[in-house]
């Protein structure tokens, strides 16, 4: 472990979905060296946490250029706060919208923890870049995706770090075909196919069809966003 900063090096937030795999080729595209950090906060779903190993796999694999940057990888056990923020990712419950507008999917705080828990291992290893795939632009009504509340959390964590620390967001002002689009511009077809395969995205942990935009139920919000993301960028490809 170093507390040392070193402007080469990034953190990426990496759950094993579409996004934050593209964050992390994003990241490996630019930087010299690259980690992941990985929260266990009680998903119904351990597809998520193989997805996790799977993509990076295949992306060292896959992808000479990127083989020797990859570093380390953390899975941080957050279950307490799971138990605190329980929702319909984490516990039980139908996947619908709430009286107050917001998807029942939604885990309140659950960026504000997951930047907060990360700058600290940021810090440890040295690192003075934060990766997320916050987005704001399809982000479900998640007020913790918006880039003012990245902003805000930006600010916060530097001055309580006493050391400026950057929150990088590649995908906050595009939508999910644009996403892929970029994708496509990192790795090209390689790096899409891997997406495809490799990555977890369905709230109910469906890996039992491989549709042409990834595995998943097709029918649950996240599948949905998913797909209509891949028409959106293969009609305009
Ligand atoms: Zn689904």
């Amino acid at each position: 472990m170093t507390n040392t900063s070193n402007p080469d090096t990034a953190l990426v937030l990496f759950s094993g979905g579409q996004d934050s795999a593209t964050c992390l080729a994003w990241a490996l595209e630019r930087y010299p060296r690259v980690e992941t950090v990985g929260f266990e906060y009680g998903q119904r779903h351990g597809v998520e946490m193989q997805a996790r190993l799977d993509v990076r796999r295949s992306m060292v694999e896959r992808f000479d250029q990127w083989a020797d940057r990859l570093g380390e990888d953390f899975v941080i056990d957050l279950s307490g706060y799971g138990a605190i923020a329980e929702s319909a990712l984490t516990a039980d419950r139908a996947i619908e919208i709430q009286e107050n507008g917001l998807p029942s999917t939604f885990v309140p705080g659950r960026n504000l923890v997951f930047l907060t828990v990360a700058s600290a291992l940021a810090y440890r290893r040295g690192h003075d870049v934060m990766v997320g795939g916050m987005c704001e632009t399809d982000f479900s009504g998640y007020p913790d995706c918006r880039r003012a509340t990245i902003d805000a959390m930006q600010s916060a964590l530097s001055l309580g770090l006493d050391r400026k620390l950057v929150l990088e967001t590649p995908l906050m002002f595009i939508d999910k075909g644009a996403t892929w689009a970029l994708a496509h511009q990192l790795g090209g077809t390689d790096l899409v196919d891997l997406i495809r395969r490799e990555t977890h995205t369905c709230y109910t942990g469906d890996r039992s069809t491989l549709h042409e935009w990834g595995h998943g139920c097709g029918t649950c919000p996240a599948c949905e966003l998913r797909a209509r993301g891949w028409q959106e960028w293969t009609e305009a490809a």
